[in-house]
Protein backbone atom coordinates (compact mmCIF):
# COMPACT_ATOMS: atom_id res chain seq x y z
CA UNK A 1 0.00 0.00 0.00
CA UNK A 2 1.55 3.45 -1.14
CA UNK A 3 1.16 6.35 0.92
CA UNK A 4 -0.70 8.27 -2.20
CA UNK A 5 -3.69 5.03 -2.62
CA UNK A 6 -6.58 6.40 -3.26
CA UNK A 7 -9.50 6.16 -0.88
CA UNK A 8 -11.96 3.18 -1.45
CA UNK A 9 -14.40 4.36 1.12
CA UNK A 10 -15.34 7.22 3.09
CA UNK A 11 -17.55 7.78 5.81
CA UNK A 12 -18.29 11.66 6.24
CA UNK A 13 -20.05 12.32 10.19
CA UNK A 14 -22.03 9.86 10.40
CA UNK A 15 -24.35 9.51 12.99
CA UNK A 16 -27.33 7.11 13.76
CA UNK A 17 -29.98 6.51 17.06
CA UNK A 18 -31.48 3.16 17.57
CA UNK A 19 -35.69 3.24 18.73
CA UNK A 20 -36.63 1.61 21.37
CA UNK A 21 -40.39 1.63 22.62
CA UNK A 22 -40.56 5.52 21.95
CA UNK A 23 -36.67 6.23 23.31
CA UNK A 24 -33.58 7.18 21.24
CA UNK A 25 -30.28 4.95 22.07
CA UNK A 26 -27.60 7.23 20.10
CA UNK A 27 -25.01 4.78 19.12
CA UNK A 28 -22.63 6.58 16.96
CA UNK A 29 -22.02 10.34 16.61
CA UNK A 30 -20.03 12.36 13.92
CA UNK A 31 -17.98 8.97 12.87
CA UNK A 32 -15.58 10.06 10.14
CA UNK A 33 -12.54 7.41 8.48
CA UNK A 34 -11.27 7.44 5.19
CA UNK A 35 -9.86 4.06 3.60
CA UNK A 36 -6.91 3.65 1.89
CA UNK A 37 -6.69 0.81 -1.35
CA UNK A 38 -5.27 -2.50 0.09
CA UNK A 39 -5.33 -1.01 3.64
CA UNK A 40 -6.17 -3.07 6.76
CA UNK A 41 -7.83 -1.12 9.55
CA UNK A 42 -8.67 -2.76 12.99
CA UNK A 43 -11.31 -1.34 14.73
CA UNK A 44 -11.46 -1.80 18.13
CA UNK A 45 -14.01 -1.26 20.99
CA UNK A 46 -15.56 -2.63 24.45
CA UNK A 47 -18.66 -4.67 23.36
CA UNK A 48 -21.95 -3.30 22.64
CA UNK A 49 -19.66 0.29 21.74
CA UNK A 50 -21.43 0.61 18.15
CA UNK A 51 -18.85 -1.65 16.19
CA UNK A 52 -21.36 -4.07 14.72
CA UNK A 53 -23.47 -0.82 13.60
CA UNK A 54 -21.06 0.86 11.86
CA UNK A 55 -19.85 -2.20 9.54
CA UNK A 56 -23.74 -2.10 8.94
CA UNK A 57 -23.67 0.89 7.25
CA UNK A 58 -20.47 1.32 6.27
CA UNK A 59 -22.25 -2.24 3.93
CA UNK A 60 -24.88 -0.50 2.68
CA UNK A 61 -27.28 -2.93 4.89
CA UNK A 62 -27.97 0.51 7.07
CA UNK A 63 -28.47 4.06 6.60
CA UNK A 64 -27.12 6.40 9.08
CA UNK A 65 -29.49 9.24 10.37
CA UNK A 66 -26.64 11.68 8.83
CA UNK A 67 -23.89 12.06 7.19
CA UNK A 68 -22.53 9.60 4.98
CA UNK A 69 -20.81 6.71 3.26
CA UNK A 70 -19.23 7.09 -0.20
CA UNK A 71 -17.43 4.01 -1.77
CA UNK A 72 -15.41 4.85 -4.97
CA UNK A 73 -17.13 8.46 -4.86
CA UNK A 74 -20.27 7.16 -5.08
CA UNK A 75 -22.50 7.43 -1.79
CA UNK A 76 -23.56 3.84 -0.83
CA UNK A 77 -27.19 3.42 -0.56
CA UNK A 78 -27.54 -0.94 0.07
CA UNK A 79 -24.85 -3.43 -0.18
CA UNK A 80 -22.02 -2.82 -2.84
CA UNK A 81 -20.93 -5.66 -5.54
CA UNK A 82 -17.23 -4.71 -4.33
CA UNK A 83 -17.96 -5.51 -0.95
CA UNK A 84 -17.43 -8.38 0.87
CA UNK A 85 -18.49 -9.16 4.71
CA UNK A 86 -17.80 -11.84 7.13
CA UNK A 87 -19.47 -12.32 10.62
CA UNK A 88 -18.21 -14.58 13.67
CA UNK A 89 -20.88 -16.69 12.51
CA UNK A 90 -19.84 -18.16 9.29
CA UNK A 91 -23.35 -18.48 7.53
CA UNK A 92 -22.63 -21.35 5.19
CA UNK A 93 -25.96 -22.73 4.16
CA UNK A 94 -26.58 -26.31 5.10
CA UNK A 95 -27.89 -27.74 2.63
CA UNK A 96 -25.32 -27.06 -0.39
CA UNK A 97 -21.89 -28.34 -0.85
CA UNK A 98 -19.10 -26.12 0.22
CA UNK A 99 -18.33 -24.94 -3.78
CA UNK A 100 -22.50 -24.20 -4.13
CA UNK A 101 -21.87 -21.96 -0.74
CA UNK A 102 -19.34 -20.24 -2.67
CA UNK A 103 -21.04 -20.48 -5.98
CA UNK A 104 -23.95 -18.93 -4.17
CA UNK A 105 -21.86 -15.53 -3.30
CA UNK A 106 -21.91 -14.78 -7.25
CA UNK A 107 -25.78 -14.96 -6.91
CA UNK A 108 -26.16 -11.94 -4.80
CA UNK A 109 -27.96 -9.19 -5.99
CA UNK A 110 -26.50 -5.90 -8.08
CA UNK A 111 -23.58 -8.90 -8.60
CA UNK A 112 -22.29 -8.70 -12.03
CA UNK A 113 -23.74 -11.25 -14.64
CA UNK A 114 -20.91 -13.44 -15.39
CA UNK A 115 -20.57 -16.43 -17.36
CA UNK A 116 -20.62 -20.30 -15.85
CA UNK A 117 -17.46 -20.75 -16.69
CA UNK A 118 -16.34 -18.02 -15.04
CA UNK A 119 -18.09 -18.73 -11.89
CA UNK A 120 -16.77 -22.17 -12.08
CA UNK A 121 -13.65 -20.61 -11.70
CA UNK A 122 -13.66 -18.43 -9.35
CA UNK A 123 -15.30 -20.81 -7.23
CA UNK A 124 -12.21 -23.31 -7.45
CA UNK A 125 -9.60 -20.49 -7.19
CA UNK A 126 -11.07 -18.88 -4.50
CA UNK A 127 -11.27 -22.25 -2.88
CA UNK A 128 -7.20 -23.21 -3.64
CA UNK A 129 -6.47 -20.00 -1.94
CA UNK A 130 -8.01 -20.70 1.21
CA UNK A 131 -6.83 -24.53 0.99
CA UNK A 132 -9.71 -26.16 1.01
CA UNK A 133 -10.27 -27.38 -2.68
CA UNK A 134 -9.71 -30.89 -1.45
CA UNK A 135 -12.87 -30.53 0.37
CA UNK A 136 -16.03 -28.96 -2.02
CA UNK A 137 -17.63 -31.71 -2.14
CA UNK A 138 -18.38 -31.62 1.91
CA UNK A 139 -21.55 -30.18 3.14
CA UNK A 140 -20.86 -27.54 6.07
CA UNK A 141 -21.98 -30.12 9.24
CA UNK A 142 -18.66 -32.42 7.68
CA UNK A 143 -16.21 -28.93 8.39
CA UNK A 144 -14.32 -27.34 11.07
CA UNK A 145 -15.38 -24.04 12.86
CA UNK A 146 -12.21 -22.50 10.89
CA UNK A 147 -12.76 -24.71 7.86
CA UNK A 148 -15.86 -23.27 7.91
CA UNK A 149 -14.88 -19.39 8.44
CA UNK A 150 -12.47 -20.43 5.65
CA UNK A 151 -15.26 -21.49 3.31
CA UNK A 152 -16.75 -17.86 4.04
CA UNK A 153 -13.91 -15.87 3.24
CA UNK A 154 -14.06 -17.81 -0.23
CA UNK A 155 -17.49 -17.14 -0.64
CA UNK A 156 -16.22 -13.41 -0.65
CA UNK A 157 -12.85 -13.98 -2.50
CA UNK A 158 -15.12 -15.60 -5.29
CA UNK A 159 -16.25 -11.98 -5.95
CA UNK A 160 -13.44 -10.30 -6.50
CA UNK A 161 -14.13 -7.47 -4.21
CA UNK A 162 -12.26 -4.14 -3.22
CA UNK A 163 -13.28 -4.09 0.33
CA UNK A 164 -13.52 -6.74 3.01
CA UNK A 165 -15.35 -5.82 6.35
CA UNK A 166 -15.22 -8.39 8.89
CA UNK A 167 -17.00 -8.47 12.06
CA UNK A 168 -15.32 -10.33 14.91
CA UNK A 169 -14.79 -13.07 12.01
CA UNK A 170 -12.19 -14.98 13.97
CA UNK A 171 -13.46 -14.36 17.73
CA UNK A 172 -15.01 -18.10 18.21
CA UNK A 173 -12.04 -20.04 16.86
CA UNK A 174 -9.28 -21.61 19.26
CA UNK A 175 -5.83 -19.95 19.15
CA UNK A 176 -3.53 -21.52 16.76
CA UNK A 177 -7.05 -21.24 13.96
CA UNK A 178 -7.54 -17.80 14.94
CA UNK A 179 -3.54 -16.90 13.85
CA UNK A 180 -3.77 -19.32 10.99
CA UNK A 181 -6.73 -16.86 9.85
CA UNK A 182 -5.07 -13.92 10.52
CA UNK A 183 -2.28 -14.95 8.64
CA UNK A 184 -4.52 -16.25 5.58
CA UNK A 185 -6.32 -13.18 6.06
CA UNK A 186 -3.04 -10.88 5.53
CA UNK A 187 -1.65 -12.92 2.31
CA UNK A 188 -5.30 -12.36 0.60
CA UNK A 189 -5.48 -8.92 0.92
CA UNK A 190 -1.98 -8.30 0.22
CA UNK A 191 -2.05 -10.97 -3.05
CA UNK A 192 -5.48 -9.18 -4.50
CA UNK A 193 -4.84 -5.15 -3.03
CA UNK A 194 -7.78 -5.88 -0.93
CA UNK A 195 -8.36 -3.33 1.36
CA UNK A 196 -10.31 -4.77 5.03
CA UNK A 197 -12.13 -3.61 8.02
CA UNK A 198 -11.30 -6.24 10.61
CA UNK A 199 -13.78 -5.14 13.62
CA UNK A 200 -12.58 -6.74 16.68
CA UNK A 201 -12.04 -6.67 20.79
CA UNK A 202 -8.77 -8.45 20.52
CA UNK A 203 -6.01 -5.84 21.01
CA UNK A 204 -3.38 -8.40 20.12
CA UNK A 205 -5.26 -9.30 17.08
CA UNK A 206 -5.30 -5.53 15.80
CA UNK A 207 -1.67 -5.05 16.33
CA UNK A 208 -1.03 -7.94 14.69
CA UNK A 209 -2.79 -7.43 11.38
CA UNK A 210 -3.70 -3.99 10.93
CA UNK A 211 -1.78 -1.13 8.64
CA UNK A 212 -3.82 1.44 11.38
CA UNK A 213 -5.89 0.78 14.68
CA UNK A 214 -9.36 2.65 15.25
CA UNK A 215 -10.33 2.79 18.38
CA UNK A 216 -14.28 3.48 18.98
CA UNK A 217 -15.14 4.73 22.31
CA UNK A 218 -17.51 7.28 23.71
CA UNK A 219 -21.37 7.13 24.53
CA UNK A 220 -22.16 7.63 21.67
CA UNK A 221 -19.71 6.72 19.89
CA UNK A 222 -16.86 7.96 17.52
CA UNK A 223 -13.11 7.78 16.86
CA UNK A 224 -11.28 8.06 20.54
CA UNK A 225 -7.69 7.44 18.83
CA UNK A 226 -5.93 6.14 16.03
CA UNK A 227 -2.04 4.47 15.46
CA UNK A 228 -0.45 4.01 12.45
CA UNK A 229 1.85 0.82 12.00
CA UNK A 230 2.19 1.16 8.02
CA UNK A 231 5.97 -0.96 7.75
CA UNK A 232 6.03 -1.87 11.72
CA UNK A 233 7.40 -5.65 11.98
CA UNK A 234 5.17 -7.31 14.41
CA UNK A 235 7.56 -8.95 16.25
CA UNK A 236 6.38 -8.70 20.25
CA UNK A 237 9.36 -7.04 20.89
CA UNK A 238 9.26 -4.75 18.53
CA UNK A 239 9.13 -1.75 21.17
CA UNK A 240 6.98 0.83 18.62
CA UNK A 241 4.42 -1.81 19.16
CA UNK A 242 5.06 -2.08 23.05
CA UNK A 243 4.54 1.53 23.27
CA UNK A 244 1.57 1.79 21.19
CA UNK A 245 -0.40 -1.20 22.46
CA UNK A 246 0.62 0.76 26.30
CA UNK A 247 -1.06 3.62 24.20
CA UNK A 248 -4.38 1.72 23.14
CA UNK A 249 -4.71 0.50 26.57
CA UNK A 250 -4.18 4.07 28.07
CA UNK A 251 -7.14 5.52 25.78
CA UNK A 252 -9.39 2.94 26.54
CA UNK A 253 -8.97 3.28 30.46
CA UNK A 254 -9.25 7.51 29.66
CA UNK A 255 -12.71 6.32 27.87
CA UNK A 256 -13.91 4.74 30.90
CA UNK A 257 -14.72 5.76 34.13
CA UNK A 258 -13.97 2.78 36.03
CA UNK A 259 -10.77 0.98 36.06
CA UNK A 260 -11.46 -2.67 34.25
CA UNK A 261 -9.50 -2.41 31.95
CA UNK A 262 -5.88 -3.49 33.94
CA UNK A 263 -4.82 -6.04 31.65
CA UNK A 264 -7.76 -5.70 28.48
CA UNK A 265 -6.02 -8.34 25.94
CA UNK A 266 -9.90 -8.97 24.82
CA UNK A 267 -12.21 -6.25 26.30
CA UNK A 268 -15.05 -8.11 26.98
CA UNK A 269 -19.00 -7.16 28.09
CA UNK A 270 -19.31 -3.57 30.00
CA UNK A 271 -21.94 -3.01 32.57
CA UNK A 272 -23.90 -0.22 31.71
P1 LIG B 1 -20.68 -3.95 19.34
O1 LIG B 1 -20.67 -4.62 18.02
O2 LIG B 1 -19.54 -3.01 19.55
O3 LIG B 1 -20.77 -4.93 20.45
P2 LIG B 1 -23.34 -3.03 18.57
O4 LIG B 1 -23.18 -2.18 17.38
O5 LIG B 1 -23.83 -4.42 18.35
O6 LIG B 1 -21.98 -3.02 19.43
O7 LIG B 1 -24.35 -2.32 19.57
C1 LIG B 1 -24.17 -1.00 20.03
C2 LIG B 1 -25.33 -0.64 20.95
O8 LIG B 1 -26.55 -0.58 20.21
C3 LIG B 1 -25.57 -1.66 22.06
O9 LIG B 1 -25.95 -0.98 23.21
C4 LIG B 1 -26.70 -2.51 21.54
O10 LIG B 1 -27.45 -3.03 22.58
C5 LIG B 1 -27.50 -1.51 20.73
N1 LIG B 1 -28.17 -2.12 19.56
C6 LIG B 1 -27.57 -2.85 18.60
N2 LIG B 1 -28.45 -3.22 17.66
C7 LIG B 1 -29.65 -2.71 18.02
C8 LIG B 1 -30.97 -2.72 17.47
N3 LIG B 1 -31.23 -3.34 16.30
N4 LIG B 1 -31.94 -2.05 18.14
C9 LIG B 1 -31.71 -1.41 19.30
N5 LIG B 1 -30.48 -1.35 19.88
C10 LIG B 1 -29.48 -1.98 19.26
MG1 LIG C 1 -20.59 -6.65 17.49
Amino acid sequence: MGATATNVLEAQSVSLSYRHKRENKPVLRDFSLQLKAGEVLAVLGFSGSGKSTLLRILAGLRSPDSGKVTIGNKILSGPHPRVGFMFQDPCLLPWLTLEDNVAFGLSFKRQQRISKQEKLERVQSALQEVGLEDSADRYPSALSGGMAQRGALARCLARKPEILLLDEPFSALDAVTRSEMQQLLLSVTKNHGTAAILVTHDIDEALRVADRVLLLGGQPASVAGTWDLTGQSRSTNNPMLVHTRRDIVSALRNGRSDSRCDMPGYLTAVPA
